[in-house]
């Protein structure tokens, strides 16, 4: 049986606001080389890749194709795409760029540490049950607080993830989840799971990652991020 079309939809239109730095988090280096540059470079040696559809900020679609497109011969990046001001703008945005339906494979550009073991294991899952996200069981205890900062639950610890991505669809099942979630006034969707899970009550596959797969958010995530990048 042929292949279905996988895409990569690499989002970097963040502010990163929260690294406290000029630079956006996207570009800040680890070893030398940009954070985006490393899932990319994943992605570009994956066989099961077939197209990369990198979203940027405004302004930014020159120097993310001579800076880093080119520069690392990112060679499956077909199209550089402008994000919008929400996380899910910039989705939508990389999924109407997709022309050929398949599997598309949603990530952040600010995690670096995705590996082929992890995209192979998606495309499995994908394969079977048409959505699934990328996680790790979570470590700590979580507590769901109150208003006040209260202890209201402990939910039990074997059942609690902590999601990551790439979050894995068929291409037309998630186009037509974020389609209606477009035409929502108010919308609070912190990633694409919750999405196919609200608007189509599509159940969502959990899929090991791995515990280096982190996202660079804050100034200490880009000194754990030197060292798991010199391991
Ligand atoms: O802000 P957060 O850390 O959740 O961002 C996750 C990823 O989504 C980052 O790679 C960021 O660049 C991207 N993003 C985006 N467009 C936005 C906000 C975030 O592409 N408006």
């Amino acid at each position: 049986m042929q292949k279905a079309k996988c895409t990569a939809i690499v989002l970097a239109g963040g502010q990163g606001k929260r690294m406290g730095t000029k630079v956006q988090k996207q570009y800040l280096e680890i070893q030398g080389k940009p954070v985006l540059y490393y899932s990319l470079h994943t992605f570009q040696n994956s066989e099961l890749i077939d197209e990369i559809i990198l979203v940027v900020g405004e302004n930014q679609e020159e120097y993310c194709r001579r800076e880093i497109v080119d520069k690392f011969e990112i060679t499956k990046v077909t199209k550089i795409v402008v994000g919008g001001s929400e996380r899910y703008y910039s989705v939508w945005n990389g999924l109407c760029a997709i022309d050929e339906d398949g599997y598309v494979f949603i990530h952040d550009g600010a995690r670096p540490f995705i590996n082929d073991e992890i995209l192979n294991r998606a495309y499995e899952a994908v394969q079977e049950e048409k959505a699934c996200v990328v996680g790790m069981p979570v470590k700590d205890t979580i507590k769901i607080a109150d208003e006040n900062a209260f202890a209201k639950e402990t939910p039990n610890r074997n059942f609690v993830w902590m999601v990551q991505t790439p979050q894995v669809f068929e291409t037309t099942l998630v186009k037509k989840a974020y389609g209606m979630l477009m035409e929502q006034e108010y919308i609070a969707v912190t990633d694409d799971a919750m999405v196919v899970e609200t608007m189509l009550g599509q159940n969502v596959k959990l899929v090991e990652g791995s515990y280096q797969n982190i996202k660079i958010t804050t100034p200490e995530d880009l000194a754990i991020a030197e060292v798991f990048a010199s391991i």
